[in-house]
């Protein structure tokens, strides 16, 4: 997920948020103040439903970062470790770094984010019972234990990726003792439930109920495209493993002299070729990696002063593998950084070029091969 920023760190775990979630924040609270609140406890001040609405939605995001919270930290204690939180615009995510060890430990990961949020279910419906008397500030902990409640009864629909789905995985996976093969079912499941929402959605649409009916289609479409790449994800690390660098690059790539202007590249490498992407070469060495990225970076007008080296990315470990380095691990760093390329390097001696394009053909031969 790109677009994110950090916002610090918690239990040693990186916090982020997707600019989505601040078009959420400001649309919750604003709906909030003028809407909820003022009809479920009419006559207040302004500034006061104002105060709600901001205090309830920091509480909701509060409550969806506990519940990831919860799942990066039995995640821990089996083993796992998290690489970041990301809360978005359809709530939160605790990105492992890696699948759970085994069914059970993937059934108590998935169902720790649950357990919090029904916990906090229990402690905003308290909080609410004891305020009682006084409707105003009753109204936000009320507010905040339907709120969880729908949390938890949402994660636990079994559609991968869900918490529910993941569940469901544990349990086929234990059934079957094939991860792959759970994974496939329970992102079916995902797709199937994401269908349903995405027809029920447009039918409600027809019928008039517009903006619940919306909702439901953007659920549908996120689930739907949720499920299709933690599918694929497992589909790849299933394709890759065992593999490395080495058995993947191309040995001998076609490589870019360092002097060249980005127009002469243009024409003579990048049209000519047909390639996205290229080692940049200045005496014999290789310094640099040029992609259309930094091509598109250059005006048209520029294009004939300018230099290849110039705007190449330097060889430096951000774009840099080695022929030893796992396949997987390789590919994830391309993706992560966004590049389609990668240098592979053998101390200091350039030993070839792995490519995102070039990996995804092999994956597709051994598929149609099945081998
Ligand atoms: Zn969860």
């Amino acid at each position: 997920m790109r677009g994110t920023v950090r916002i610090g760190t918690l239990a040693g775990i990186p916090l982020e948020l997707h600019f989505t979630w601040a078009i959420i924040f400001a649309l919750l609270s604003w709906s909030l103040a003028t809407g909820y609140f003022p009809q479920a406890v009419p006559d207040l001040p302004t500034g006061s439903y104002w105060s709600k609405g901001i205090l309830a939605a920091l509480l909701l995001f509060a409550s969806i970062l506990a519940h990831e919270l919860g799942h990066a930290l039995v995640a821990r204690r089996e083993g796992v470790q998290t690489r970041r939180i990301v809360l978005f615009a359809f709530g939160g995510v605790a990105e492992l770094k890696a699948e759970p060890p085994g069914p059970g430990a993937e059934f108590r990961i998935a169902a720790a984010g649950p357990v919090v949020s029904l916990g906090l279910v229990v402690l905003f419906g308290i909080l609410a019972g004891t305020l009682a008397g006084r409707p105003g500030a009753a109204a936000v902990p009320a507010y905040l234990a339907m709120l969880n409640g729908i949390v938890v009864l949402f994660n636990l629909i079994p559609a991968f990726p869900l918490d529910g789905g993941r569940i469901l995985r544990a349990a086929l996976w234990r059934f079957w003792g094939d991860l792959p093969r759970a994974t496939r079912a329970a992102a079916g499941a995902g797709r199937f439930f994401a269908y349903f929402l995405i027809v029920t959605g447009i039918f409600g649409m027809l019928a008039g109920h517009a903006p619940g009916a919306l909702w439901r289609v953007f659920i549908g479409l996120f689930l739907l495209m949720a499920a299709q790449s933690a599918a694929s994800q497992v589909w790849l690390k299933e394709a890759l493993s065992g593999l490395h660098v080495r058995d993947l690059m191309v040995p001998d790539p076609v490589t870019l002299p360092a002097h060249l202007s980005v127009n002469d590249a243009i024409r003579d490498y990048f049209l000519a070729r047909g390639y996205g992407g290229f080692p940049v070469v200045r005496n014999d060495h290789v310094v640099g990696l040029l992609e259309l990225a930094q091509v598109r970076a250059v005006s048209a007008e520029e294009r004939d002063q300018v230099s290849v080296q110039a705007v190449a990315l330097p060889a430096d470990a951000s774009v840099r593998t080695t022929p030893e380095a796992d396949a997987l691990e390789a590919m994830q760093q391309m993706l992560q950084a966004g590049r389609g390329r990668l240098l592979v390097f053998e101390g200091e001696a350039f030993r070839g070029l792995l490519t995102h394009t070039g990996v995804a053909r092999l994956i597709q031969i051994k598929m149609a091969l099945g081998v």
